[in-house]
């Protein structure tokens, strides 16, 4: 959901790496690298999302269908919104 509660959420959730500016996810992790966080639908269900996709649809909207997003910074827990990117899956 792109709320600014939701962005503050996402980002309670990272710690700053100050070289290289990403946003490192410090909660659940998938076995594959990536962070991952539950949610909550506008319908009210309630799933569960890779925490830069999360941070991305908080940011900027909903991902393009057939596309996904990726880090251009190429650290698997980064989710700050600046090096997230849209390509197609
Ligand atoms: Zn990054």
């Amino acid at each position: 959901m792109q709320t600014k509660k939701e962005q503050q959420r996402l980002l309670d959730c990272t710690k700053l790496n100050e070289i290289t500016g990403c946003y490192i996810w410090t909660r659940k992790v998938s076995v594959d690298g990536y962070g991952q966080t539950m949610i909550k639908e506008s319908c009210g269900s309630v799933h569960l999302e890779t925490a830069h996709h999360a941070s991305y649809v908080a940011f900027y909207g909903d991902v393009p269908r057939g596309k996904k997003v990726r880090q251009g910074c190429g650290n698997s827990l980064c989710i700050n919104p600046e090096h997230l990117e849209i390509v197609v899956s």
